[in-house]
């Protein structure tokens, strides 16, 4: 029996309520109890003062490059990068190379994650071959093989009549899926947001309505059916106002999230000719993120994510037309979180560990994000107060692209434990 102890902190478990000062007493990787004044005596015991404790972190978006583009990341530096964040569980994207439209690319990615033991990959499988956008994948032996989504993310579904059958079949198979919404016709050829900035950049940009649009039609399509939909990255008032409508009008099968990074920053993070901030969606105008951050109060979204796109050096030097899409983030959402959200006044920090744990647990339908007990013992210890500047080279990821490079942040992970052990601390992986 291994046991251990954390002191003195402050839990944050909005599963179970819990909300104020309290121990956390874990055994043979489970949590025990969570109480005041745990007086156990354990094999290892963690101090907590000052700092919060909560379930760690689960991030939906993650694109983990293996198999295929080792050299922009592997499934073992996203791990550390996670870690580093107080992220404890990760869904990889199927973009892969070769794309994970069969089993043998997610039994692969399931099985080089367990044997690093590091965070908890969740793969998901590609909705169509190779993600063309032409034939459906083999949906159902994907999810016999572990994945936990289906997902085109990179691209959308182009066609309606092979996205609505998508949506049967999933529905049939009874597996998530989850959409990235853009229209091709209206994005063509756009590098960022198609607006003031875009145009005093000399830049083409990509017109929110590319968005609104296919939000609109993968949530009429889900409906058809009652498939099970979780929109990816939104980033603009028009799907904000749709997700709400459809949410209000009682689709219980539609989900939805943000990533952290389209609540924060707005466009003018182009100028300069800024590479790490071209992304898509892209970084979008103060009316849109004043759109998003009225869906984060009432609940029209979800989860917040990273959409964590790590690139080598050379795709983000190119000229800003032609650099990669994305940006790195596993290590900085929570403080991005915490800073933009929490430190601004617009959502205690409970609702926004909320978004980031048990919310996004239940979406993809895994046992995790709560510190109830019997739980798995993945447990995140931040420091909410620490100020610190992002370096983006220091950064455990193999990329460098961090759109909040060299940007004060607030908050910050100090440990996190997955399965009851310790893989991060002050730091440093541990063992590494
Ligand atoms: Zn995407």
């Amino acid at each position: 029996m291994t046991s251990l102890l954390i002191k003195n902190g402050h839990v944050i478990d909005p599963a179970n309520k819990i909300d104020g000062p309290a121990d956390v007493l874990v055994i043979d990787g489970k949590i025990a109890k969570v109480a005041k004044a745990i007086t156990d005596k354990a094999d290892e015991t963690i101090d907590a003062k000052g700092l919060v404790v909560t379930p760690g972190l689960i991030d939906l978006q993650v694109h983990v490059r293996e198999p295929g583009r080792e050299d922009k990341e592997t499934i073992e530096t996203a791990s550390w990068a996670a870690l580093a964040g107080g992220v404890t569980s990760i869904v990889a994207m199927p973009n892969t190379r070769p794309v994970a439209d069969n089993q043998t690319v997610i039994e692969f990615v399931i099985k080089r994650a367990r044997e690093l033991d590091l965070v908890n990959v969740y793969p998901t499988g590609a909705i169509t071959k190779g993600e063309a956008g032409h034939e459906l994948a083999e949906i159902n032996e994907l999810k016999n093989a572990g994945a936990v989504a289906v997902t085109d993310d990179g691209v959308d579904v182009q066609d309606e009549g092979l996205l609505r059958r998508a949506f049967q079949y999933t529905k049939t198979c009874d597996i998530l899926l989850m959409s990235h919404c853009e229209v091709n016709n209206l994005t063509d050829g756009g590098v960022m947001h198609e607006g003031w900035v875009s145009t005093q950049l000399g830049l083409p940009g990509t017109p929110a309505a590319a968005e609104d649009l296919a939000v609109q039609k993968n949530i009429m399509l889900a409906n058809m059916s009652g498939a099970r939909l979780h929109l990816l990255h939104n980033s603009t008032k028009g799907a904000t106002d749709a997700i709400r409508a459809a949410k209000k009008a009682g689709a219980k099968n539609v989900t939805a999230e943000v990533s952290v990074q389209h609540f924060a920053l707005s466009d003018e993070e182009c100028i300069g000719y800024n590479t790490n901030a071209k992304m898509y969606p892209p970084l979008r105008s103060r009316d849109h993120i004043d759109a998003i951050i009225a869906g984060i109060k009432d609940d029209t979204f979800d989860a917040f994510t990273t959409d964590h796109a790590p690139h080598i050096e050379p795709e983000k030097l190119e000229p800003f037309i032609d650099a990669a899409f994305g940006s790195t983030g596993l290590e900085t959402s929570f403080a991005v979180m915490n800073t933009y959200l929490v430190e601004a006044g617009h959502i205690p920090l409970s609702k926004g560990i909320s978004k980031m744990t048990v919310e996004p647990a239940k979406i993809v339908r895994i046992n995790k994000g709560t510190l109830s007990v019997g739980a798995d013992a993945d447990i995140a210890i931040f420091d909410t107060k620490a100020v610190w500047v992002v370096d983006a080279k220091k950064s455990l990821s193999k990329g460098k692209n961090c759109v909040f490079d060299g940007k004060k942040l607030t908050g910050r992970a100090v440990t996190t434990i997955v399965g009851g052990c310790v893989k991060y601390t002050k730091g440093q992986i541990v063992g590494r």
